[in-house]
């Protein structure tokens, strides 16, 4: 099987834009407040640092990142998170926003609300840019939403395909061949 770059599904422009408004939101809600934002690597590494340079001066942001697998390398979840890298702060009566790249069966950011609920944070919220809510086997609770998407495999902005194609600036489909594409 070969994986393709296909169109684009957002563009850059699009992206920012909404990013801006997530950020705006997330200022007026904790205006005068520490927040701790808590990035899943690596797939949310690029929205997290766009999210917070919007986010106005007032909040006092604290940056902290946290790893857990269950995608490997193949486009289907295994049903099984595990925690790779640990955040290093203590989250104890903090308020929290874990932001994740996508919420897709959802069982990656729900687990992860109730193992830092048990940390006794004041309060958790979540914070995606995409959500693939027909895929959901789970309820997650989004509190802050970039866009809801179709039910197609994504890459850019952060989001890989076997450790590729993070780096390209707007969100793309993924096309699937069962040979390469030059065969058909
Ligand atoms: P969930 O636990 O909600 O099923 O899966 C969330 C994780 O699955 C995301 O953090 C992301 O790593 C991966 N994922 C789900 N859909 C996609 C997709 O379309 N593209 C990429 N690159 N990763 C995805």
């Amino acid at each position: 099987m070969e994986y393709v770059v296909s169109d684009i599904l957002l563009s850059d422009e699009v992206i920012h834009r909404r990013v801006k408004e997530l950020a705006k939101q997330i200022s007026k809600d904790y205006a005068g407040k520490e927040l701790v934002t808590i990035g899943i690597l690596k797939g949310a590494v690029i929205f997290l640092s766009d999210l917070i340079r919007y986010i106005d001066q007032d909040v006092d942001v604290v940056m902290d990142f946290m790893a857990v697998s269950s995608y490997g390398d193949s486009t289907k979840t295994s049903g099984i998170v595990k925690i790779t890298k640990d955040i290093d702060i203590n989250i104890r009566g903090k308020n929290v926003l874990i932001v994740e790249d996508i919420v897709d069966s959802g069982l990656t950011l729900s687990y992860l609300i109730r193992m830092m609920g048990e940390r006794e944070p004041e309060s958790i919220r979540v914070c995606v840019l995409l959500d693939k809510e027909e895929r959901r086997k789970v309820p997650v609770n989004v509190d802050y939403k970039g866009f809801d998407i179709p039910d197609k495999f994504v890459v850019g902005y952060g989001l890989d395909y076997a450790g590729k194609w993070r780096n390209l600036p707007s969100i793309h489909m993924v096309d699937i061949y069962m040979n390469s594409p030059e065969e058909g």
